[in-house]
C-alpha cells in the first residue's frame, strides 16, 4: 500500500493520463484498489486547506474498485474509466450520499437516486471518491458563495479557483481526483478550469443528460468533464453524451469517439477570432498569451480569421435575466417541507416557508430570485424577461452565422487571471461581468472548452475557449488538442 500511495504523490508531477492508468489497472501492474487509498490519502492531505471535497464515498469506492480488480484479474475487458478515481460536483446527486449543492437549505439531504452523469461514469468502471464544493446552487464565479467555505486554487491559495465549480477545478490541479465532473450554466465548467490550468468542457445543450441535476437555470445548465489533459476529457465525454428517457432535452444525434477525433490535426481547420472578445477590459498578460496560443494554431496549419459578434455587449444583462428567473421558478422547491433544512423556529405553515427559506439560502441566492422574480413579474415580463429571450435568439443565430465561415472560434476563457479570495464579494455586479466571455455560448446553447494558453509573469494560468457550433465538440476538441500540444 504505501507504495502506491507514493505513486499517487508522484502522479500529481506528472499525473498520469486515463489511458495509462486503465492499462496499468488491466495489467494487474497497478490494483483500482490502491489507487483508491492512495487518493484519499492524498485528500486527508490536502483537503484541509483546499477545502475541495464535502463528503467522500469511501465505502462505494473501494466496493467498486474491488469489482474492476476481480475483473482485470480474470482476464476480462475492464470499462473504459475502470479504476480511475473521480469526483463528482455537489449538485449532482448520488443514491444516499448527502447532496448540499453548497446549500445550507440541502443540509443533510440524500437523495435516493444516482444523477445519469454519475450513473455512466461508474458502469464505464470509474471509482467515485466523493462530492465536490461549489458556489451555493452553482450561482457565482469565485467558489466564495459555499455555505461550506471557499475552495482555494491549488497555484496559489491567497486566490479563488473560480466557480461554480471551483472545487471540480481545483480537484484536478491538485489532484485530489483524476478528472471531476461539474456544471456549466453560464460559465462554471470553462472559467474554473481556466483558473486552475485545467481543461474543462461544456458540451453542447442537449449533449449530457441532466437526470439528477439540481437545476440552477434549466435552459442554461450543462454537465460536462474536467480533466489534466484534452484526450482525457474527450474520453470522459464519450461515456457522458447520449439520450437519457429521464432527460426529454437529450439528443438523440450519436456520440462521437472524441478522443479520437481530437487525435486529428488542425491543418485546414478555419478558426476565427471574435473581435468584440479582445477589447476593453481584457488584461493585457492574458491578451497576450491568448495571442500566443492563435500563433500557435496558425503554425499548426490552422486558417485564422478575424469575424464579428456584434451582440456580445448585450450578453451579460441577457443571461442574469434568463437565469434569474428561471432560478426563481427552480428554487421555489426548497420550503422546507421535503428537503434538507427546516427553521425549528417556525410556529406555523407559513413561517415554516418563510423561516426555512430566510436561514437556508445565503445571500446571492437570495439576491437572484429577487431578481428573477421581479424580472418575471406581471407589468415587468415583456419588458425585462420577454425581451431578453428575444435578445437570446439574436445572440444564437450570431453564432449560426458565425459558424457556418468557421469551424471553431477561439477566445480568451476569462478575461481576468484568477483574483484574490475577497477580493471581489462586496461587489456583485464586477462578478457578474467578469462572466462576459462564458455567458454567450451558454444562451447559444452551443459548445465549448477551456484549454490551459500560457501564464501570467506571476505564473498564474490562462485559459483559452474553443467554441464549436451545435454538436461540434469533434473540431473543438481538436483545436484544444493542438493549443495544448504547443504549450
Ligand atoms: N458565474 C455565473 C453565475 O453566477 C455562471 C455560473 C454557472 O455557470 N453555474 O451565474
Amino acid at each position: 500500500m504505501s507504495e502506491i500511495r507514493v505513486t499517487a504523490e508522484k502522479l500529481v508531477e506528472k499525473p498520469l493520463t486515463i489511458a495509462e492508468l486503465r492499462a496499468a489497472v488491466q495489467s494487474g501492474t497497478t490494483k483500482a484498489v490502491d489507487l483508491a487509498e492512495g487518493y484519499y490519502g492524498r485528500i486527508q492531505a490536502h483537503n484541509p486547506l483546499l477545502n475541495v471535497y464535502l463528503a467522500l464515498t469511501k465505502e462505494r469506492a473501494l466496493e467498486q474498485a474491488a469489482r474492476v480488480d476481480a475483473a482485470a484479474a480474470k482476464g476480462e475487458t475492464i470499462g473504459a474509466m475502470a479504476g480511475i478515481p473521480v469526483g463528482i460536483k455537489d449538485v449532482l446527486t448520488m443514491d444516499g450520499t448527502v447532496t448540499t449543492a453548497g446549500s445550507k437549505i440541502l443540509g443533510g439531504y440524500r437523495p435516493p437516486y444516482d444523477a445519469t452523469s454519475v450513473k455512466r461514469l461508474e458502469a464505464a468502471g470509474a471509482v467515485l471518491l466523493g462530492k465536490i464544493n461549489c458556489d451555493e446552487f452553482a450561482m457565482g464565479s469565485s467558489n466564495e458563495n459555499s455555505a461550506y467555505g471557499p475552495v482555494r486554487n491549488p497555484v496559489d491559495t491567497e486566490r479563488v479557483p473560480g466557480g461554480s465549480s471551483g472545487g471540480s477545478a481545483a480537484a484536478v490541479a491538485a489532484n485530489l481526483a483524476v478528472a471531476t465532473l461539474g456544471t456549466d450554466t453560464g460559465g462554471s465548467i470553462r472559467q474554473p478550469a481556466s483558473f486552475c490550468g485545467v481543461v474543462g468542457v461544456l458540451p453542447t445543450y442537449g449533449r449530457v443528460s441532466r437526470y439528477g441535476l439540481i437545476a440552477y437555470a434549466s435552459s442554461l445548465d450543462r454537465v460536462g468533464p474536467f480533466a489534466a489533459n484534452v484526450r482525457d476529457a474527450a474520453e470522459i465525454l464519450s461515456i457522458l453524451a447520449g439520450h437519457d428517457p429521464h432527460d426529454a432535452t437529450s439528443s438523440r444525434l450519436p456520440v462521437a469517439d472524441y478522443a479520437a477525433e481530437s487525435d486529428k490535426d488542425v491543418k485546414g481547420l478555419k478558426i476565427g477570432i471574435p473581435e468584440e472578445y479582445f477589447g476593453e477590459g481584457l488584461d493585457p498578460e492574458v491578451q497576450a498569451q491568448i495571442e500566443s496560443g492563435i500563433d500557435g494554431l496558425r503554425a499548426a496549419g490552422a486558417e485564422i480569421k478575424k469575424i464579428s459578434l456584434k451582440h456580445t455587449r448585450y450578453a451579460i444583462p441577457t443571461y442574469y435575466l434568463v437565469a434569474t428567473a428561471e432560478a426563481s421558478a427552480n428554487l421555489a422547491r426548497f420550503d422546507g417541507v421535503r428537503f434538507g433544512y427546516r427553521s425549528p423556529k417556525s410556529t406555523n405553515l407559513s413561517s415554516m416557508y418563510k423561516l426555512s427559506r430566510e436561514e437556508g439560502f445565503g445571500a446571492e441566492v437570495k439576491r437572484r430570485i429577487l431578481l428573477g422574480t421581479y424580472a418575471l413579474s406581471a407589468g415587468y415580463y415583456e419588458a425585462y424577461y420577454k425581451k431578453a429571450q428575444q435578445v437570446r435568439r439574436l445572440l444564437a443565430n450570431e453564432f449560426m452565422d458565425a459558424f457556418a465561415g468557421v469551424d471553431a472560434i477561439v477566445t480568451p476563457t476569462s478575461p481576468i487571471p484568477p483574483f484574490k479570495l475577497g477580493e471581489k464579494t462586496d461587489d456583485p455586479l464586477a462578478m457578474y461581468l467578469a462572466d462576459i466571455y462564458t455567458v454567450t455560448a451558454s444562451l447559444a446553447g452551443i459548445c465549448g472548452i477551456s484549454v490551459p494558453c500560457g501564464t501570467t509573469a506571476a505564473g498564474l494560468p490562462v485559459g483559452m475557449q474553443v467554441l464549436g457550433p451545435h454538436f461540434g465538440e469533434a473540431a473543438a476538441f481538436r483545436v484544444a488538442r493542438a493549443v495544448e500540444a504547443a504549450q
